[in-house]
């Protein structure tokens, strides 16, 4: 088990998740992260749900969006959601 760096657990990597997405965290905050993604599942999973979510918003042009693109984008991310919980 690594422990140069502080350690994430769940709770405390979940809400970084977004900021690690857009690369808004410090370098120890980054390095931490990455060692919590490698190690669970469930955080990768996540992050990997969310970086698409990102993706999606980002294809959408969203930032004026109006209440109907939000709802596809919604629609869209629980369609992601669905195909990543299903075995390959
Ligand atoms: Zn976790």
């Amino acid at each position: 088990m690594r422990t140069l760096f502080a350690q994430f657990d769940c709770e405390e990597a979940l809400p970084r998740l977004y900021h690690f997405i857009d690369e808004e965290l410090q370098a120890h905050e980054l390095e931490a992260m990455r060692d919590h993604l490698d190690g669970c599942d469930n955080c990768a999973y996540e992050h990997e749900v969310r970086s698409k979510l990102k993706n999606v918003i980002r294809e959408a042009c969203v930032d004026t969006a109006p209440p109907s693109v939000r709802q596809r984008v919604v629609a869209r991310l629980a369609e992601l959601r669905q195909a990543l919980a299903e075995p390959a």
